[in-house]
Parts: C-alpha cells; sequence; structure tokens
C-alpha cells in the first residue's frame, strides 16, 4: 500500500525496511513512525492523515430531503435506583417478543426492538441509568431520542430522579413519565405528580405537556399505554434516517469474546450497516464478518435504528465510540491508526507518577499539579461507565479526576504502558490483572488496587484528590 502510494517498488519498500533491521513481508502492517521514516528516506512529501481528512471521508454525503424515511426511536429508561428501571424493561421486552419465533431465544445485546400492538417500532437500550446516557453523550454519541422517566409511587421524586431530569433537559431530549410499582397498596400517583411540578416537569394530569403513565412491572399494568405514549411522541418528533447510505451508528457495549474475538453492538443511526462493509470504529476498524440481532438471529443487514452485535472488528472499540463505514480497508486503517497515535499523544501528556501516594507527594512539589489521571478496568461496561461517573464528580477547581481510560476486562500489559506513560494508577473493579501485567507492574512501579465495591474505589481515589488539595494549601 505505502509503495503503491509513493509510486516505488514494493521490492525496494521491503528492501529498505530490511535495511532498517525490520524484516517485514510486502502484506504485514507498519506503524506509522516507520512509514514516515520510509516515506522521507524515498524522497517523498509525508501527508499524516488530519481530523480533517476523517471528517472529509465520514461525512460526504449530505441526506437529501428526499432520501430521509421515518426511522424508530431509541428509548433510554432512567429513573431512581430500585423504582423499577431493569423490571421495566424486562418486562417490556417478555410481553412483546413473540415467543415461538424463528430463533426464538432473546439475546442482551445492549438494546432490543420491539413493536406495539398499533405495529409502531420501538427501539430500547438495555443498560438503565443515567451513567451510560452521559457518558455516551460525553463521548458525541448522543442516541436517545426519549427518556423513559420512572417514578415509583411508592416513593416519588428521589435524587437520582432529579439527576435523570436534568440529564433529560440538558440534552434536549423529551420525556415521557412512568408512574412505576401502581400494583402497591401505598403507591401514590398523585404525589409523583406534585413532586415534579417542584422540578418543572408539568405532566399532563396536571395540565402539562410530559406525559405520564401509571404502570406495573410486575403486573404488566399500564405497559402497553406506555408504549403507545412513546409511539406518539416519536410521531411529534418526525425521527428520519436515510437507508440508502453508508451507515453509521454508536457502539453501545462491546466485549471481547473468547469464542467470537471483539464483538460490539451497534445501534445504527443513518445509513444501513451490511455483511461485508468495511468500517472504522473509534481506534478500531473492520469488516463486518457477521450481525447478529436482538433475537440471536443472523441478519444481512441493520438499518436506522436497529441494533446489531457487528463481528470483524479487530479489536474491542468502547460505549459511545461512533462506527461509520467508508469505502477502503487502506482508509479504515489509517483512520483507526490516526486516532491512535492522536489519542497516545494525548495520555502521554499526563504526569509520571504511578501510585496513589506519589501523586500526593508529586502535588507537594508540584503546586501546579491539577489533575489527577487514574486508570480504570471493570468486570462490565455498567460498572466502568459508573466508576467514571462517581470519578468525574471527585474534586474542585483545584484538582480534578481524570480517567484516561476506563475499559472492561482483566488488567494487561496494555494497561500497565499506559498507566506508566500517564503516571496512573490502576483501579481494578472486579478484575485481575493477568501475570504478564503483574510482571510489568512489577517492573515498572506502576500500582494496581483491587476493589470488589465502588464506594471504596471512589474512598480512596477521594482520599488521594483531598490529599492533593491539602498539599496546595
Ligand atoms: P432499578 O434499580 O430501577 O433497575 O429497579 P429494579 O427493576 O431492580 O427494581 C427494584 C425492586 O422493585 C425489585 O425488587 C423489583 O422486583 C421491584 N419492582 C420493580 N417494579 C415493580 C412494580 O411495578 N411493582 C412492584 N410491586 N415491585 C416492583
Amino acid at each position: 500500500e505505502l509503495a503503491n502510494r509513493m509510486a516505488e517498488r514494493v521490492s525496494d519498500v521491503v528492501k529498505a525496511l530490511m535495511n532498517m533491521g525490520m524484516m517485514v513481508t510486502q502484506n504485514q502492517p507498519i506503524d506509522a513512525d516507520t512509514a514516515e521514516v520510509i516515506v522521507e528516506e524515498f524522497g517523498h512529501k509525508i501527508v499524516r492523515v488530519s481530523d480533517a481528512d476523517v471528517e472529509d471521508v465520514i461525512h460526504s454525503v449530505e441526506d437529501k430531503d428526499e432520501d430521509l424515511v421515518p426511522r424508530p426511536p431509541i428509548i433510554t429508561i432512567m429513573g431512581h435506583v430500585d423504582h423499577g428501571k431493569t423490571s421495566l424493561l424486562d418486562a417490556i421486552r417478555n410481553a412483546k417478543v413473540v415467543a415461538g419465533e424463528a430463533g426464538g431465544i432473546t439475546q442482551h445485546i445492549g438494546a432490543y426492538q420491539v413493536t406495539t400492538d398499533s405495529g409502531a417500532v420501538l427501539s430500547f437500550l438495555d443498560t438503565p441509568g443515567h451513567a451510560a446516557f452521559t457518558s455516551m453523550r460525553s463521548r458525541g454519541a448522543q442516541v436517545t431520542d426519549i427518556v423513559v422517566l420512572v417514578v415509583a409511587a411508592d416513593d416519588a421524586v428521589m435524587p437520582q430522579t432529579v439527576e435523570a431530569i436534568a440529564h433529560a433537559k440538558a440534552a434536549g431530549v423529551p420525556m415521557i413519565v412512568a408512574i412505576n410499582k401502581c400494583d402497591k397498596p401505598s403507591a401514590d400517583a398523585n404525589k409523583v405528580r406534585t413532586d415534579l411540578l417542584q422540578h418543572e416537569v408539568i405532566v399532563e394530569q396536571m395540565s402539562g405537556e410530559v406525559q405520564d403513565v401509571e404502570v406495573s412491572a410486575i403486573t404488566g399494568q399500564g405497559l402497553d399505554e406506555l408504549l403507545e405514549a412513546i409511539a406518539l411522541q416519536a410521531e411529534i418528533l418526525e425521527l428520519k434516517a436515510n437507508p440508502d447510505r453508508a451507515a453509521s451508528g454508536a457502539v453501545i457495549e462491546a466485549q471481547l469474546d473468547v469464542g467470537r474475538g471483539p464483538v460490539a453492538t451497534v445501534l445504527v443511526q443513518n445509513g444501513t450497516l451490511r455483511q461485508g462493509d468495511i468500517f472504522v470504529v473509534g481506534e478500531q476498524w473492520g469488516k463486518v464478518r457477521a450481525l447478529i440481532n436482538d433475537q440471536g438471529e443472523r441478519v444481512n443487514e441493520a438499518g436506522p435504528s436497529v441494533p446489531v452485535e457487528v463481528l470483524g472488528l479487530n479489536g474491542t472499540p468502547e460505549a459511545g465510540d461512533v462506527l461509520n463505514v467508508v469505502e477502503t480497508e487502506a482508509q479504515a486503517r489509517e483512520i483507526a491508526e490516526y486516532r491512535e497515535s492522536a489519542a497516545k499523544e494525548k495520555r502521554a501528556a499526563a504526569g509520571a507518577a504511578t501510585t496513589l501516594e506519589q501523586l500526593m507527594a508529586k502535588a507537594k512539589e508540584d503546586e501546579n499539579l491539577q489533575e489527577m489521571p487514574i486508570l480504570v478496568k471493570a468486570d462490565v461496561q455498567g460498572s466502568a461507565e459508573a466508576i467514571v461517573q462517581a470519578m468525574e464528580k471527585i474534586g474542585n477547581d483545584e484538582v480534578r479526576v481524570r480517567v484516561l481510560h476506563a475499559g472492561v476486562g482483566a488488567i494487561t500489559e496494555t494497561d500497565v504502558g499506559l498507566a506508566e506513560a500517564s503516571g496512573a494508577p490502576i483501579m481494578g473493579f472486579n478484575v485481575r490483572a493477568n501475570a504478564p501485567a503483574r510482571n510489568a507492574a512489577n517492573q515498572k512501579g506502576v500500582e494496581i488496587r483491587y476493589y470488589s465495591v465502588i464506594y471504596d474505589l471512589v474512598d480512596d481515589v477521594k482520599a488521594a484528590a483531598s490529599g492533593l488539595l491539602s498539599a496546595e494549601i
């Protein structure tokens, strides 16, 4: 590829690489820095891919109005802990997925689609809570069209209810209130409605414009009404997309599967994703080997608002990463490499201390240390997001915690490398370091801390951060 672009003979390029001590074959990828040296050696001009080039490749087509067709709404369920978000998601799924359909077994892939009795299709994000919602947004992936705010009728408005309202409003996403647990004798739906008034959420029953539906995730009461309310709200929003273009979408979950390799659940936002498509997603790229829907069935394509598992990635992306189909593998690889090196540079910009204690000591010497970098590895995406969310709240104007990376899975040598480069400790939540990572950490003096309770992790970081604070006074 490189020889081609320089209009040089492949054998000459391979020879030049061998002269540099790199024993490569002609189809072997080389890193950007090496490529740069080679290009210079051959007397050519180097053009590194820039943000603008990436944008050009990705956003080359504008949709015309006549190409746009209605698409299903994407719904996130938010609300206070224990108010029934998970129960509601399960109840909707169970009520609407017809047993005995081909494939039949619903798969938890991070999102699912249901069809209402009146025929509207709705896509639900399967990760309730505002942590995922916010971190997706902060990564540039706004995937939610409608927020269903769950409020338990036996508990009314609670702190996380208020937070959820704030998040929905900040994102400019309309809300529908599901007053849950209405089967309970102690349920008081009107208290929920009046409580909400104080937070400027005026429901229809209070002559406002926010739809409210009384439901029970346990008995199934009101579920159909809730779904119709969502469908109605979606109609008002006139959501549209162009299925006849190269796909773009957002990663809502991703993991490294032992048997299948890296797997990402992608919610298609525009266009149609097809088997064989070449794509770039965050710092990764790939070619769609298979698409699997929320019923566990293989499908050939996925259109707007459809969630699918994508196989054929060369690495594991992160939730919130945006996927774009591109034309050639060379483009995909180039953009992924460019993003990776840009991200590396950013990470390397952090300090040099590697343990919480050293960070505190460093703060005493360095009055300007304002950021405390940490690296988080957790067992599941949900906990990683929750930890990031909690970390963002720690600190004040003088010091704040910066999560360099929050990933899912065992702590690896790569993590240790990143931690060392950035002077950050690694916080493992319900995960361990593998043997090579432990060795590397010992050698490089990178601290790895293990936790199984989020609060403990948060407390330790808080303590370290306040150490930084007091050190400055
Ligand atoms: P989440 O934390 O918001 O996801 O809440 P969960 O879905 O885990 O529910 C918390 C508890 O409330 C569980 O014990 C549920 O069984 C119970 N629950 C959820 N919805 C209802 C409901 O409609 N009626 C009753 N009686 N209990 C419910």
